[in-house]
């Protein structure tokens, strides 16, 4: 009687969020989804996209994990059955780097793929908290935007482009500088998601007394490790276990806001926190529609500083890519 009523009890909770990965049977769609099930608050919904026959699979396999997530897959050509009543979107649906490659090489595969994905957002879920994980990010998420725009339904508080990861590895990297000693620490990551985007300000770190040259180094150091990790897996794909850790913490974010907690702060790529650039990535706090507020991230190190001042040419060069192509392909 006691598991009879236990079932009755979980049938009939209430949803409280739900959750659409777009790529879900991929290299980082699969850890993601597993992270995902185990740590989403219970009642909350996982609907699994891609269109890889084995989706239906993957959430069969989910779904007998015993947590209070519901698991749904889809695979074919329509993402809708995923996408209906979604809260939060994660798309990490696209082509993942080869050694040699760089993230731009990725455009060209990548660019239609979102337009695609981000149109039936735009229809079945106008409301939902988009995060864009594809690469390259710097450009995809500029794209994502022109097609909300195009289909009436834009506001930049719900569009995001994942940084999380390069976050992440910063604070995986102070952990081997003596002086900071847990994994509470946070060290901003400023700019974008490329190579030389890649803005690290380890300066903030409450504990570290860097140098310019121990500074160059670290920043260095977080802009080739997506790089190392793809020359490592020499030719079967890129980060995808830190990067389904990262994402996870990005979402969890989403939901704690999106369920009402005040002050949630995470560091995304967004549109309109910075002079210099349409979309950059900065300290944002989150609210229940997104983006509540963008925080500045000064102050710098002149090294950072100098670095950010470099960058930002590349920035925006690949932001306009973006924007030109969606522009062209929706013919604006
Ligand atoms: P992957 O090739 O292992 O998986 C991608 C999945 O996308 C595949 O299962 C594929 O079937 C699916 N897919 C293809 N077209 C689709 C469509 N139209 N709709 C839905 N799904 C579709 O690649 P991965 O390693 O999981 O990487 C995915 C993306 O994430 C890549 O573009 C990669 O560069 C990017 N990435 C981003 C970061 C970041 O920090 N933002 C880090 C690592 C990787």
């Amino acid at each position: 009687i006691t598991v009879l009523f236990g079932l009755t009890d979980f049938w009939n909770m209430e949803r409280i969020m739900k959750i659409a990965v777009l790529g879900a049977a991929g290299g980082i769609g699969q850890p993601l989804s597993l992270l995902l099930k185990m740590q989403l608050p219970a009642g909350s919904e996982l609907a699994l996209y891609d269109p890889a026959p084995m989706t239906r699979g993957v959430a069969v396999d989910l779904s007998h994990i015993p947590t209070r997530v519901k698991v749904s897959g889809y695979a074919g050509s329509d993402p809708s059955a995923a996408l209906a009543g979604a809260d939060i979107v994660l798309l990490a649906a696209g082509i993942a780097r080869k050694p040699g490659m760089e993230r731009s090489d990725l455009f060209k595969f990548n660019a239609g793929i979102i337009v695609d994905l981000v149109q039936h957002c735009a229809r079945v879920c106008p409301q939902a908290l988009v995060a864009i994980i594809t690469n390259p990010v710097n450009s995809m998420v500029p794209i994502a935007a022109e097609v909300l725009r195009k289909a009436g339904v834009y506001d930049p508080r719900r569009l995001f482009g994942l940084t999380s990861l390069d976050v992440v590895r910063a604070e995986s990297f102070a952990l081997d500088v003596e002086s900071v000693t847990n994994h509470e620490v946070t060290i901003p990551v400023v700019g974008g998601h490329s190579g030389v985007t890649i803005v690290p300000l380890f300066s903030q770190l409450s504990r570290g007394q860097y140098d310019a040259d121990e500074l160059t180094s670290l920043i260095a150091r977080v802009q080739g490790a997506g790089t190392e990790v793809v020359e490592a897996k020499a030719g079967a794909g890129s980060a995808t276990l830190a990067m389904a850790y990262a994402a996870l913490r990005f979402c969890l974010s989403l939901v704690r806001a999106k369920l009402g907690e005040a002050n949630v702060r995470e560091y995304a790529f967004v549109e309109g926190g910075h002079a210099d650039a349409k979309f950059f990535s900065q300290p944002i706090v989150l609210g229940a529609e997104g983006v509540a507020q963008v925080l500045d991230y000064q102050p710098v190190h002149p090294v950072e500083q100098a670095a950010i001042a470099r960058m930002l040419p590349v920035l925006n060069k690949e932001i306009q890519q973006g924007i030109d192509y969606a522009r062209h392909v929706l013919q604006d």
